[in-house]
């Protein structure tokens, strides 16, 4: 139970809409098995009211917060310091307050990254082959450069997206090659890779029978070959066990949602947090 005094401290989110953010259930979760004074509430704020929003934190001592749509990008001209990782997605997920001005970073990437430390694998001759190429896919575009990886494949259904997608990443110090491809391409393109990551929304709750793959595609899942499914909910989803029947070793989103958590409140509160309670709290409110 978190006890609410007058010394306690404020951290939160920020979004429009906030109301259907999980992350105020893991932070309380982890507030509470720590036994630090701190709370992290939902804050809506509409996106003319965010210079103001975040001039009121300031002024009651707000020490950091958590950041949805449609705020990720839109921070960035209110933050006096903003890391490297958060400079390249283009968007900032988690802020805190230092004595020069609010500062901000994206966790994303480390929380892709968590799941796949315990494997073994010569990433340098990968070649991931991410689906979708909307906010999550940034980070996973990172992320992948970050594990080694020297050419990235990403597959959109909207041809314009997927070019504006490219361009985007022009000047943003990525080092990777990024080579764009249709949906219609996928079978081959799924043939031919070690690590296919879904970054859509496709099979997430209530939409479980759905899959980014069709069943042609499922067919060339290779053995052994990670497929990573950003979705957590269900846990596991119809793609992953599509490419666990294809011999394939399947990576669910849970973690991820987690682990970006962890890296925030640990930021914010300068100690580790408690991942297996975070975890454990998501999964009993999604039940999952
Ligand atoms: P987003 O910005 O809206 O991007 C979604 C992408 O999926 C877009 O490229 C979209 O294509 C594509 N897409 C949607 N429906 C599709 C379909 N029927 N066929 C093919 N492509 C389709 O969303 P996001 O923020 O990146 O999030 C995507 C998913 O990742 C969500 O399910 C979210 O919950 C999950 N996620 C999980 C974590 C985690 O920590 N585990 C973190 C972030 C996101 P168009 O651009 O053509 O519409």
């Amino acid at each position: 139970m978190i006890l609410i005094s007058g010394k306690t401290k404020l951290l939160g989110i920020i979004g429009d809409p906030v109301e259907h953010s999980f992350s105020p259930i893991m932070h309380n979760a982890a507030i509470a098995h720590l036994g630090v004074d701190y709370v992290y509430i939902p804050f809506p704020v509409k996106s003319p009211d965010l210079a103001k929003a975040l001039a009121g934190f300031q002024a009651i001592g707000v020490v950091g917060f958590s950041v949805t749509i449609p705020h990720k990008q839109s921070l960035f001209p209110l933050l006096t310091e903003i890391s490297p990782a958060a400079k390249m997605i283009g968007a900032v997920n988690t802020v805190w307050w230092t004595q020069t001005g609010w500062n901000g970073t994206n966790t994303d990437i480390t929380g892709f990254l968590s799941p796949l430390k315990t494997l073994t694998r010569d990433w340098s001759n990968i070649t991931p082959v991410i689906l979708g190429n909307g906010g999550a896919a940034r980070a996973v575009v990172v992320g992948c450069e970050q594990l080694g990886c020297g050419k990235i494949r990403v597959v959109g259904r909207n041809l314009e997206k997927l070019q504006e997608f490219r361009q985007s990443w022009t000047n943003s110090g990525l080092k990777a090659t990024l080579e764009i491809y249709n949906w219609s391409e996928l079978p081959e393109l799924v043939g031919d890779t070690e690590f296919l990551i879904n970054t859509t929304p496709l099979g997430m709750y209530p939409n479980i029978e759905q899959s980014p793959l069709s069943t042609e595609a499922i067919k060339k899942i290779q053995p052994g070959a990670i497929a990573y499914d950003l979705v957590y909910n269900p846990k596991p989803t119809q793609f992953l066990k599509q490419a666990a029947q294809q011999g394939g070793v399947a990576i669910d989103g849970l973690e991820m949602l987690v682990q970006q958590g962890v890296a925030a409140l640990e930021i914010w509160l300068k100690q580790p947090a408690p991942v297996d309670i975070m975890s454990q709290s998501l999964q009993e409110y999604l039940n999952i």
